[in-house]
């Protein structure tokens, strides 16, 4: 993590924990990662760190809740203290093979967003392109994807291509939520209704045609907790930093005060 971002954390952690404190709600932390893998490197988590991210949970009292159980405490104002849901963008086959395992042997849920139109096995993302060719950059095939559900896994949409979506029309956003959700429900025959914004890309305009096309949870990449005054389809999350140490700060709340950052960053678009 950059240095700068570790300070202000530090500095914003005895705030953060005093106004959540004061607030009397407890809140719902949400962390996310990408690749579960080899070593700790760009979107690529080593599975040592991964599990020191999990002792970590542990030993702060994180009460790991799925996804939809959360959301429904969180709306009725019944979320246990310490509450955290887990998450995995882009649907890396990693995560099946890997972190998902090790995650069930903990007997903690998670949910996986997943690109629908990226299953068939022989097709990488373009930012996976710029590497050199590994296996671990493989993406979860549809029958992979189907048999993990089946097994626990709760599967998200993460849209048909992942688009940058505040840069669509209309109609290119609408095709984008509709067709991932109806794709994974007819793959997985049941209910898709959360959605994670490719690199949490969202505006109230997204928003409201997640809405529309049928979701009841979507996430961003806005970083901080979520209170019962936090819209549903635009929940805050942070991913998971390197250091456990790290991962401390951001269960604490710290990351709530880097907010006004990550709007900056999301008015700017994505850097690829
Ligand atoms: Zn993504």
């Amino acid at each position: 993590m950059k240095s700068g971002v570790r300070m202000l954390g530090t500095v914003a952690r005895p705030i953060a924990t005093g106004v959540r404190r004061l607030s009397g709600s407890p809140g719902l932390t949400v962390i996310g990662w990408h690749r579960v893998d080899g070593r700790t490197e760009g979107l690529s988590t080593g599975v040592d760190d991964f599990r020191r991210h999990l002792d970590t949970l542990d030993a702060w009292g994180a009460q790991v809740l799925p996804l939809d159980v959360a959301v429904d405490a969180l709306a009725r104002g019944t979320l246990p203290d310490r509450a955290v849901v887990l998450t995995f963008d882009d649907g890396y086959a990693s995560v099946v093979e890997t972190a998902w395992p090790i995650l069930r042997d903990r007997g903690l849920p998670a949910t996986m967003f997943v690109v629908s139109g990226y299953l068939t096995g022989d097709l990488r993302f373009g930012w996976d392109e710029l590497e050199p060719h590994h296996d671990r950059h493989r993406l979860v095939r549809s029958d992979e994807l189907r048999a993990v559900a089946a097994d626990g896994l709760d599967i998200g949409s993460h849209t048909v291509s992942h688009p940058w979506l505040p840069g669509l029309d209309a109609d290119a956003v609408k095709r984008e939520l509709v067709d991932s959700r109806v794709a994974l429900e007819e793959l997985l025959a049941r209910p898709v209704h959360s959605l994670a914004y490719p690199t949490g890309g969202w505006t109230p305009a997204v928003r409201a045609a997640a809405a529309a096309a049928g979701y009841r949870v979507a996430i961003t990449v806005d970083r901080g907790l979520n209170t019962d005054r936090t819209p549903l389809l635009s929940l805050r999350r942070a991913f998971v930093p390197t250091e456990p140490a790290d991962l401390r700060l951001v269960l604490d709340g710290a990351y709530t005060m880097l907010r006004p950052l990550d709007s900056l960053r999301r008015r700017r678009g994505p850097a690829w």
